[in-house]
């Protein structure tokens, strides 16, 4: 496929477990790298044009994507929009593509603090704003000034952060497409400073969450005024597996592929946690990982 800036990066038939943190996943048909706005632009315009439906993938740190695979064209932002702009009075433009724990190290160096606490999501800019992520009390859409969205035709749309609802992993964004480019405004802040409470926050994650395990964070949301992890507990689902899926000792509420886990299993493993809660405590976790592909087939 050619854009007007060349020939955009493309692959075909590529395993999807191998760009999920979960390492689930069959083969997307297609998947594309654009390298700028412009190209992101030229090929949702294409796509759309062709009839074919297009996803968008960050560092698939929040996806269960089914065996089976996924059809259509998954646009992937990590491998070549990660660049960030740096100015005067705290202001920094970072791409969708950009990670979160690189995007936090470059601030402290420079001077700035109010990501810190975001340092440890091992997601991107653009993941992380389409569902408001956050850690530690802080919500990535806090910091954000405004959000860059291309939609499904091509356009481009820039919308100011203090119009858009966010709420607890949600970001009521009005306009759908792939966030391409997100402008922040942070405040002054001494770098070692920064980095004392950035290492502080992820020593406590260390503490409380399994490290360096194939896993996609959270698999529900908590509830109002409730912990997902806690309920899941309580309702006997720690350390419970299906095949090589499992419900980590060290906070139930994060599953772990502990070697060839498939997308039934996890999906298995999801379905028991939810029922066991439901009939313990009546209350119906809400999943907070997104699913891609034919689930109900
Ligand atoms: C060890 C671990 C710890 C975690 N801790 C936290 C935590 O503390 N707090 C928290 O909130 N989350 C946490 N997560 C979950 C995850 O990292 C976040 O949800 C992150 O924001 C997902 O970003 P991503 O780029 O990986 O998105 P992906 O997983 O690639 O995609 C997730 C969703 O976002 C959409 N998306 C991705 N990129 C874009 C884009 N550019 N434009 C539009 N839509 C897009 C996708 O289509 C998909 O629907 C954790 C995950 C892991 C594995």
């Amino acid at each position: 496929m050619a854009g007007r800036t060349g020939k955009v990066e493309e692959v075909y038939g590529a395993k999807l477990r191998d760009f999920t943190t979960i390492g689930i996943g069959g083969a997307a048909e297609r998947m594309i790298f654009p390298r700028s706005l412009q190209e992101v632009q030229e090929i949702l315009k294409m796509e759309r044009e062709e009839g074919r439906e297009v996803r968008f993938l960050g560092a698939g740190s929040n996806l269960l994507v089914y065996d089976g695979g996924v059809r259509g064209t998954v646009l992937c932002l990590k491998k070549n929009m990660g660049k960030m702009l740096f100015s005067a009075g705290g202001s920094v433009v970072a791409e969708g593509g950009t990670m979160l724990p690189r995007f936090a190290v470059l601030c402290a160096l420079s001077g700035l603090s109010g990501s810190e606490e975001l340092a440890g999501i091992p997601g991107t800019v653009g993941g992380a704003m389409s569902m408001n992520a956050g850690a530690y009390g802080r919500f990535i859409g806090e910091i954000a000034e405004w959000v860059e969205i291309v939609d499904a035709e091509g356009r481009l749309h820039r919308l100011v952060a203090h119009n858009i609802g966010f709420a607890y992993r949600e970001a009521a964004l009005p306009v759908r497409g792939v966030i391409a480019r997100v402008g922040f405004r942070l405040a002054p802040g001494v770098p070692d400073e920064v980095f004392a409470r950035m290492k502080t926050l992820n020593e406590k994650r260390r503490a409380t969450q399994p490290w360096g395990e194939r896993t996609f964070g959270s698999t529900f949301r908590n509830p109002p005024n409730e912990k997902a992890g806690r309920l899941l507990e309580q309702a006997g689902m720690k350390g419970a597996r299906e095949g090589d899926a499992l419900f980590s000792e060290k906070h139930a509420n994060f599953l772990i592929n502990t070697g060839r886990a498939t997308s039934a299993e996890a999906l298995r493993l999801i379905v028991r946690g939810r029922e066991q809660v439901r009939v313990m405590a009546g209350i119906d976790l809400a999943l907070e990982v997104k699913l891609w592909g034919d689930f109900d087939a």
